[in-house]
């Protein structure tokens, strides 16, 4: 059986070393005759597999001392309203950039629980840029200041991290973290669903600064506050454990690869040369997100003719190279090329581009 190369948005690729090495390991961790996901994981051996994924992850994102990081469940939606729960305090305002579904989805229910202030939005122009920072309407007395620092669907991606002024700095990192080295200490709370680059479905990771604990308000259930998790190990409650053992993995094989320095090379390499192609292919496909905010993981294009979109896909999963429909928002073709996705995938998928349009244009 061969492996195909999977361009899904996620839950998506994952290492095939780290695959492997799960499998070894599946029936047997290190000799003790069962497997990860039979463990307690109030256990000496999972307790040592989930401390080394965190310590693994500080190093990797040279995460300082004043920060948690919290392994949890529940997706990174339910941070759209976890944040507001956690973060507001005595305020009753937050600054929100809208550049795509997911900070809608962000800004829906956030309005549950504050004054959202829209502070930027890129809707009104399809989603296809980042808001100038000089026109951003911030509010000093907001909360905390969120935003999506990669748009999944949209393919948009923030290639700086903005100035909020001494505001706390919230991002949903779910389909960018790990892709680059980033400097955390810009961020009041990062969060990240694991099944685009970190992991399996069931994990979320949190990282907050350790001043933003504390003030959730009275009525939030132990199960939404961010404190609990940090005053627990993220072990109030059955943590999803086999996901974090994945996760943990993954952290190895990006150290194993020359870390987020390396993660960053690649990743610039592999989106460059398919918006190369794409923007020289006469018209043929094309990408229409600004080019100083295009997405290094996230790659939308439009055939000019979507009449030939069926047979695109049909003929593109017969040549081994899967999931590359679009979203239904922005239709045409999505390639998500996350740090798992190898280069020869980039490869395989260009000449397969350049073989339909020869063939059709
Ligand atoms: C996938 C994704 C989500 C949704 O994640 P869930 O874990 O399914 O809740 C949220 N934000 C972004 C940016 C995403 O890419």
């Amino acid at each position: 059986m061969a492996r195909v190369f999977n361009f899904s948005p996620g839950p998506a690729v994952l290492p095939e070393a780290v695959l492997s090495r799960a499998k070894e390991e599946l029936l047997d961790w290190h000799g003790r005759g069962i497997s990860v996901m039979e463990m307690s994981h109030r256990g000496k051996e999972f307790t040592s597999i989930a401390q080394q994924a965190e310590a693994d992850l500080r190093s990797l994102m040279a995460i300082p001392d004043n920060y948690k990081v919290l392994f949890m469940q529940g997706g990174a939606s339910m941070h759209f309203s976890m944040a507001p729960l956690n973060l507001l305090g005595d305020k009753n305002s937050a600054d929100y950039i809208h550049t795509g579904h997911w900070s809608k989805k962000a800004i829906t229910e956030a309005k549950r629980f504050c004054n959202v202030s829209v502070a930027a939005s890129t809707e009104g122009k399809g989603y296809t840029s980042i808001p100038e920072y000089s026109e951003w309407q911030l509010n000093k007395d907001a909360a905390y200041v969120h935003y999506t620092p990669n748009e999944t669907i949209a393919g948009v991606e923030f290639h700086s991290i903005p100035d909020t002024a001494g505001v706390p700095l919230v991002a949903d990192m779910s389909s960018t973290i790990l892709s680059r080295p980033i400097d955390v200490s810009r961020y009041g709370v990062i969060y990240a669903g694991a099944q685009k680059n970190i992991g399996p479905a069931g994990l979320t990771v949190v990282i907050i600064r350790d001043d933003l604990l504390g003030v959730a308000k009275d009525t939030t259930p132990s199960m939404m506050n961010y404190q609990t998790y940090a005053d627990s190990q993220s072990m109030y409650n059955t943590p999803p454990t086999f996901a974090w053992y994945m996760a943990g993995l993954v952290f190895q094989w990006i150290q194993g690869n020359g870390g987020l320095t390396a993660m960053a090379e690649i990743n610039q390499r592999k989106s460059d040369k398919l918006y190369r192609f794409i923007d020289h292919s006469g018209g043929f496909y094309v990408n229409k997100v600004d080019k100083n905010c295009r997405s290094w993981m996230n790659i939308p294009f439009q055939l000019h003719d979507d009449a030939l979109d069926k047979e695109f896909l049909q003929l593109a999963t017969e040549a081994g190279l899967v999931q590359l429909k679009g979203h239904r928002s922005v239709g045409g073709m999505r390639a998500s090329i996350y740090n798992a996705m190898p280069e020869p995938g980039i490869d395989a998928l260009i000449d397969f581009m350049q073989q339909f349009k020869t063939k059709k244009g």
